[in-house]
């Protein structure tokens, strides 16, 4: 799979499933701008580890969840490279708690950032790629917007308003040759799962048929078809990545 000459911006690049992501995209040839919101040393590492290995790449610093500050870097971005082809909205957070004790302000951070910034990032690269007749949109969503999780509203409620972005967006940009799918991973190993309890972790594990939590590459391989020619054909589509743990 080659993605010689595109040039691919993916949010939430610095660390976990969005570096396994950026460095996918790049070993295939793409032009990754590595987008981040506070982490700028592993932002960096990102993009030394792509450097590394022969591929090319930016830090691009906004907050998914402020519209103005993403449509600002995201027409920069247009405007140094002369396009976007593959977006892929990756940024993600949790504040995980049960319905009577979760504070407002973690409804709406959670939503902002995982919904409203997938819909900031989609509504910035949309007119170049309807220009050009061509693009890709991958939205990193959740096995938990199918299957809910206790104590997680506002997460899956977020990643399940992911995947009805995902089928409208998909339906509105076909006749513009835009495909947009979204995975949903299952439980995978990076800074945001490494809360989890031993106990946590031997429970989901006796519930995954493969018996292994999933790694950020495995999430990667995935993007990195769906934002291939070999996709051309696949649009509205959630893929699980999960290790069998829901299907
Ligand atoms: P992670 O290790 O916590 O990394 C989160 C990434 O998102 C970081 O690069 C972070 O940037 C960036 N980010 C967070 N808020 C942002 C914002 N407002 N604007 C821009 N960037 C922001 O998470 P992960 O486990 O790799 O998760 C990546 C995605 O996969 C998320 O959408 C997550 O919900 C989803 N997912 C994860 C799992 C899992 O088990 N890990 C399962 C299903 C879905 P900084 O470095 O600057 O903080």
């Amino acid at each position: 799979m080659t993605l010689k000459d595109k040039v691919a911006l993916v949010t939430g690049g610095s660390r976990g499933i969005g570096r396994a992501i950026c460095l996918r995209l790049a070993g295939a040839g793409a032009f990754v701008a590595v987008n981040y919101a506070r982490n700028g040393q592993a932002a960096r590492e990102t993009i030394r580890l792509i450097g590394e290995a022969g591929g090319e790449a930016e830090a691009l610093c906004f907050d998914v969840a402020d519209h103005g500050a993403a449509t600002g870097a995201i027409a920069a971005l247009i405007e140094r490279r002369g396009r976007v082809d593959i977006l892929v909205n990756n940024a993600g957070e949790s504040r995980d708690g049960l319905l009577v004790r979760m504070k407002e302000q973690d409804w709406d951070r959670v939503i902002d950032t995982n919904l409203k910034g997938a819909f900031n990032c989609s509504r910035a690269v949309a007119y170049a790629m309807m220009k050009r007749r061509s693009g890709r949109i991958v939205n990193v969503s959740s096995v938990v917007a199918l299957s809910g999780n206790a104590g997680q509203a506002n997460y899956s409620a977020s990643k399940a308003g992911l995947i009805g972005l995902t089928k409208s967006l998909a339906r509105e940009l076909a006749p513009r040759g835009i495909c947009v799918n979204a995975v949903a991973p299952g439980l995978i190993d990076t800074d945001m799962t490494s809360a989890m309890t031993e106990e946590q972790r031997e429970r989901v594990l006796g519930e995954i048929p493969l018996s292994r939590l999933g790694t950020p590459d495995d999430v990667a391989g995935v993007v990195l078809f769906l934002a291939s020619d070999e996709a051309g054909y696949i649009t509205g589509q959630v893929i699980g990545v999960n290790g069998g743990l829901y299907m």
